[in-house]
């Protein structure tokens, strides 16, 4: 037997292993590449999926702060969004979320405020960060990013903000990178973004009075049920205004129906105006509003009504056609305090207002321009 020959082939049975081994170790390579894809993939069709089921601003919101930031693995998630006239503020306000529930949503004034590098914000930028351009959208970060991008959300050609992603790798977003999955994101963002908003809006529209902006009253009936239960749940005492603008058949008369809506308006800004965020303002109908204090007690609530009273009284309405005209309002309070907030909801919330309405009655009745409290519990 030739040695030579068994030796060669052996030596030919190795290689032909080794390459063997060198293509199967290739192929779990790839296996392993196209495994972690496949649920790269899957996690941003999750994404996705919430983003795109989200029922509210507040949903969206949480969704790209928390659960974009998770999946996309990213350090820093901030939005800024343009406020042109104070409108998206407002819906916050009317939606009770207040600036400190957010700290990574911003507000801007218009385009030139997202201006990057000083050109205008059309298409993703992303690099190192740069504090004299990026430090304006991670303002209420912590730390610094090492690498950002900074993602405009459009609309119809129309510029709603910005996306601002932060990372602490530098190599993370590197200014030549393909943006093709950052653009998608973006694009999904804004259509979320203008859906929930005109949602919310329309939503506002119907639990609004068209006069004087605060909740009709189809809205505070609404509201007085959740924040009974809400004030049952968490223990606290609720306070029930009820207020009606005095001889205001006389100011009609006065000043013509269009002064009397002047009054209407005024008189709903004022009250506004001495109310917290977490308050509710209404309008009962005619020249009469309702407003619901939660966690108030008696003391509390007699304390803003005398503001309020004194908010309307001392200051004289000036009128666009026919000038000055002096109004008063009579207010009647009722509280429900956490140890008798008791029995079926509804009933509760009806003895309220008719405990208020009755003391209301009172306040008219000991010559008006002035606040009454129902002394029932
Ligand atoms: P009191 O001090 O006892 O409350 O007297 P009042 O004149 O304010 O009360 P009354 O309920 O007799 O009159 C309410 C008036 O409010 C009658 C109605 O014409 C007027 N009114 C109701 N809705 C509107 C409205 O939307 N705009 C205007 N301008 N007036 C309204
Ligand atoms: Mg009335
Ligand atoms: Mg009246």
């Amino acid at each position: 037997m030739d040695k030579s020959f068994t030796v060669t082939t052996s030596q030919h049975g190795d290689a032909v292993q080794q390459e063997l081994d060198a293509v199967r170790a290739q192929l779990n390579d790839l296996l392993m590449e196209a495994r972690h894809n496949q649920e790269i993939l899957s996690r941003h069709q999750t994404l996705d999926i919430q983003l795109i089921g989200s029922q509210s601003f507040r949903e969206l919101i949480q969704h790209i702060f928390v659960t974009l930031a998770e999946i996309c693995e990213l350090d820093q998630v901030t939005l800024s969004l343009i406020n042109s006239q104070h409108n998206l503020q407002e819906m916050l306000a009317d939606l009770k979320i207040d600036n400190t529930e957010f700290p990574f949503l911003l507000f801007v004034q218009n385009e030139t405020d997202l201006r990057q590098y000083g050109k205008p914000l059309k298409k993703p930028v992303l690099g190192r960060y740069q504090a004299s351009q990026h430090a304006k959208f991670f303002a209420p970060c912590f730390e610094q990013a090492s690498s950002v991008a900074i993602i405009p959300l459009i609309r119809q050609s129309k510029l709603l903000g910005s996306l601002n992603l932060g990372s602490n790798k530098p190599e993370r977003f590197i200014s030549d990178m393909g943006t093709d999955f950052i653009e998608r994101l973006g694009s999904i963002i804004a259509i979320c973004l203008e859906n929930v908003i005109n949602s919310e809006r329309l939503t506002q529209i119907g639990l609004t009075d068209a006069l004087t902006n605060v909740s009709n009253r189809r809205h505070v009936e609404q509201r007085m049920l959740e924040e009974i239960a809400r004030a049952r749940r968490q223990h606290y005492g609720i306070s029930c205004m009820y207020l009606d603008i005095d001889h205001f058949k006389k100011i009609n008369d006065v000043h013509g129906h269009h002064g009397g809506d002047e009054v209407l308006k005024e008189t709903a800004k004022r009250i506004k105006a001495e109310l917290r965020l977490s308050d509710t303002l209404g309008r009962f109908g005619g020249e009469e509003f309702i407003v619901l204090l939660v966690n108030a007690h008696h003391t509390d609530a007699k304390h803003v009504a005398e503001r309020i009273r004194k908010s309307v009284a001392d200051k004289t309405f000036m009128l666009s056609m026919t000038g000055l005209c002096d109004v008063t309002l009579s207010i009647g309070i009722a509280t429900l305090s956490d140890d008798h907030n008791l029995g079926e909801i509804e009933n509760a919330a009806q003895t309220l207002l008719l405990r208020a309405d009755r003391a209301l009655y009172e306040a008219k009745e000991q010559g008006r321009n002035r606040v009454c409290e129902s002394l029932e519990d």
